[in-house]
């Protein structure tokens, strides 16, 4: 863009965070601004966020047009993010202010940043040295540019606040104000590497070698679950820092424990910058700010810290890219993933992806050509994956109401033995999946939502896992009121836990449940206690599928291999796979080797087999295959259209109205499918209705798409929520 300045009272277009269609022209205020500056106008009786999108347009009664406000104290957006934004919406088919709303989630951004005191070394010595005196200026002279606050240095010294004071009056300690807002201390890329073993070394280099090329690019980061993958990118990062370029770290949401935090820590010497849903307003205010100026180094965050304002990006990586929590399903429908690559494109940076079990989407990227690939092949120190086996369910004897085959109860039995830990696997929350009255057949339902209530015995309620909503657990049926005839029916990972105390009285049993927890701090401190070998026997949901290390793990128990092939997910062959060999991966890590136990009541699918023969390769072409013969994604293009409303009869109108008016579709040879009520058809008291577009992968398919529902007007309460790539189909 070549006029960026723009010079008091000249015409500027402002886009702002408000839900207007186009950005609106304003006059540029005293002193002038830049292009991409960040902007408070009046937007009637309001004071607004915006920024300078460009020159106004001009076309409105120039005697109304009001000044901006001010201009905010902050860096400007440059173009990579405007570019970035404006290709994000189109090709998400989002309304560019909701774009600018993600890349400003930070409080007060346009204010001064408040002050306040901290101690650094001093010119003088004190007249006379004391032990607690010297403690402070050891402190001091150890973190070298560093500053602190009182408390923070008293502490570090293990002195009271009164022999900083002392030391103050003295000259020897300099008391100054500096900004609440503070850079993050600088990290070291030279501070702890580790010794790499040769194929670890050879991915470090063509890693490092990519990011010298100062080139877009992007590399599929493949080893098993221990293989030193994180290793492996944080030489990269590394690499960034020494070019003095940014650099961020995707990790899934719940993923984001400290410890990573402490890896990242021990490798370059000081804690990154961190932006999730866990930091505090005031932290998520610096790192925005720091990230804009320069002063964050590198970012570790969960997907949203893709829309912050890196000034210098050269490298983003995607850990466990895989992972279904990359694709926001509220608000702004995108793929993390996807965008991370956009945005590495736009800027010129490496992307690096790394995982166990790669989509299906990178593994094709790779046989185009697109995306390189590194391969680590062995698990760090140990050699082996764990052996994997079937146990046939209609050959075991089990009594009805319970789910631990006797094959998997000697497993375990002889793990109990040698002191070793146990993972019996089963995704699925709560005591029973569904609540059955035995007199009328009757099962509870949410009020709310077309979803069974799921009885949570360690709350004491049912709960819809739709909507949130609880209830307390009934005595007598809803339906036909009979005393006394509801029964659970189905596992959930609490009920495993009664049927496994049952067994094995006397070993120690821990039911891990992202809802069994006050806090995430809590939940931290019990897996640890578990790492260390404070439990024999883990019931878990895919909670322990991801991250945590238990090395005195090994046996992994699936109780329910079969769960995730139901239904008519695309994506149902592939999630079953990954989750599998994750859950598999979580046996013998250390010197032990380990072993992977699938209960399954059809071992001859072609899935479980597979997952059997470990036969990556092979699984990942058969997949391919069929959906190139559907033409389906990755060899196809898709789009959900979903409808909502608490009005059904509207919904099916205005349906069936869009599939018969598809020409904007036809005309790029696309499809249309439904109306069809979604599988879940109701949903916090709104009813659902979806259509499915399907097109060739060529297809301009957005833009056919905003053709094709801008000839629709909704009836009043109605939504219509576009999902380009849908990754879930409920
Ligand atoms: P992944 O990310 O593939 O699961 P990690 O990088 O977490 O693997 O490595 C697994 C464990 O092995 C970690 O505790 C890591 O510190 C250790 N490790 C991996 N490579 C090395 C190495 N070259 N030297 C020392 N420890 C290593
Ligand atoms: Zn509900």
């Amino acid at each position: 863009m070549t006029d960026s300045y723009f010079h008091a009272g000249d015409l500027v277009g402002v886009l702002t965070t408000q839900p207007l269609d186009r950005p609106l022209d304003y006059k540029a205020p005293e002193g002038g601004c830049h292009l991409g500056a960040f902007v408070e106008v009046p937007l009637g009786p309001r004071r607004v966020l915006g920024v300078v999108w460009g020159p106004g347009k001009g076309d409105f009664d120039s005697a109304k047009i009001r000044s901006v406000i001010r201009v905010l104290d902050v860096a400007p957006m440059r173009d990579e993010m405007h570019a970035f934004l404006t290709r994000a919406a189109d090709y998400t088919l989002t309304p560019l202010p909701a774009m600018l709303r993600l890349a400003t989630r930070a409080p007060r951004l346009g204010d001064a940043p408040s002050m306040r005191t901290v101690y650094r070394l001093g010119a003088s010595a004190p007249a006379r040295m004391t032990d607690a005196r010297e403690k402070v200026l050891a402190v001091l002279r150890d973190y070298g540019g560093l500053f602190f606050t009182l408390g923070e240095l008293a502490e570090m010294a293990g002195v009271g606040t009164s022999v900083v004071k002392g030391l103050v009056k003295q000259g020897a300690v300099r008391e100054e104000d500096a900004p609440r807002d503070m850079p993050y201390p600088a990290l070291d890329p030279d501070y702890g590497g580790k010794t790499l073993s040769a194929d670890q070394a050879a991915g470090a280099e063509a890693l490092r070698a990519a990011l010298r090329s100062d080139h877009y690019g992007t590399t599929l980061l493949k080893g098993v679950t221990g293989s030193g993958k994180t290793e492996v990118y944080l030489e990269a990062v590394a690499e960034a820092l020494r070019m003095g370029r940014q650099a961020l770290v995707l990790l899934p949401e719940i993923a984001l424990s400290g410890e990573f935090i402490n890896r990242v820590e021990a490798r370059f010497g000081m804690k990154p910058a961190e932006w999730h849903s866990g930091v505090t307003m005031t932290e998520r205010r610096r790192c925005w700010r720091m990230v804009g100026q320069g002063d964050a180094q590198l970012v570790v965050g969960a997907r949203s810290a893709l829309f912050l304002p890196f000034q210098n990006l050269g490298l983003i990586v995607v850990d466990e890219e895989h992972d279904t929590s990359y694709k926001q399903e509220d608000g702004v429908l995108y793929n993390a993933r996807d965008m991370a690559v956009l945005r590495a494109a736009i800027n010129g940076a490496q992307v690096v992806l790394a995982s166990a079990t790669p989509s299906l989407e990178s593994w094709a990227n790779v046989e185009a050509g697109k995306y390189k690939r590194l391969n680590l092949t062995s698990r760090f120190g140990v050699a082996v994956m764990p052996k994997m086996a079937a146990i046939d369910m209609r050959s075991e004897d089990v009594p009805g109401g319970k789910w631990v085959s006797p094959s998997l109860r000697r497993a375990i039995a002889h793990r109990l033995e040698r002191g070793e830990q146990s993972l019996i696997f089963l995704n699925r929350r709560g005591y029973a999946p569904i609540t059955l009255c035995r007199a009328c057949g009757h099962q509870i339902g949410c009020d709310h939502c077309d979803a069974r209530m799921v009885e949570h015995r360690f709350l004491k309620r049912l709960m819809c896992h739709q909507c949130g909503e609880t209830k307390p657990i009934p005595t007598k049926c809803p339906h036909c009121d009979a005393e006394g005839k509801l029964s659970a029916v189905g596992p959930g990972v609490e009920r495993m836990g009664e049927e496994v105390a049952g067994l094995f009285p006397n070993a120690r049993i821990a039911v891990l449940s992202s809802d069994l927890y006050g806090s995430a701090r809590a939940m931290k401190a019990h897996i640890e206690d578990i790492a260390q070998g404070g439990t024999d026997i883990i019931i878990g949901t895919q909670l322990v599928a991801k991250g945590h290390n238990f090395p005195l793990l090994t046996l992994v128990g699936v109780i329910d291999a079969d769960l995730g092939l139901q239904g008519s997910d695309l994506r149902a062959a592939e999630r079953t796979f990954q989750l599998m060999r994750q859950v598999a991966g979580r046996a013998g890590r250390a010197e032990t080797p380990g072993v992977a136990l699938l209960q399954t009541y059809q071992p001859e699918h072609p899935v479980i087999r597979s997952i059997l023969a470990g036969d990556e390769e092979g699984f990942w072409a058969a997949e391919a295959a069929e959906r190139k013969a559907a033409g389906v994604p990755p060899y196809g293009r898709m789009a959900g259209i979903i409808l909502s409303s608490p009005n059904l009869q509207d919904l099916f109108d205005l349906g069936a109205d869009m599939a018969r008016r598809d020409a904007p579709l036809r005309r790029i040879g696309a499809q249309v499918y439904g109306p069809a009520p979604a599988p879940i058809a109701r949903v916090r008291g709104r009813h659902r209705v979806r259509l499915l577009v399907k097109a060739d992968k060529s297809a301009p398919l957005q833009a056919a798409l905003a053709q094709w529902a801008a000839q629709f007007r909704l009836p009043a309460q109605v939504r219509l929520a576009i999902d380009i790539d849908p990754q879930s189909f409920y």
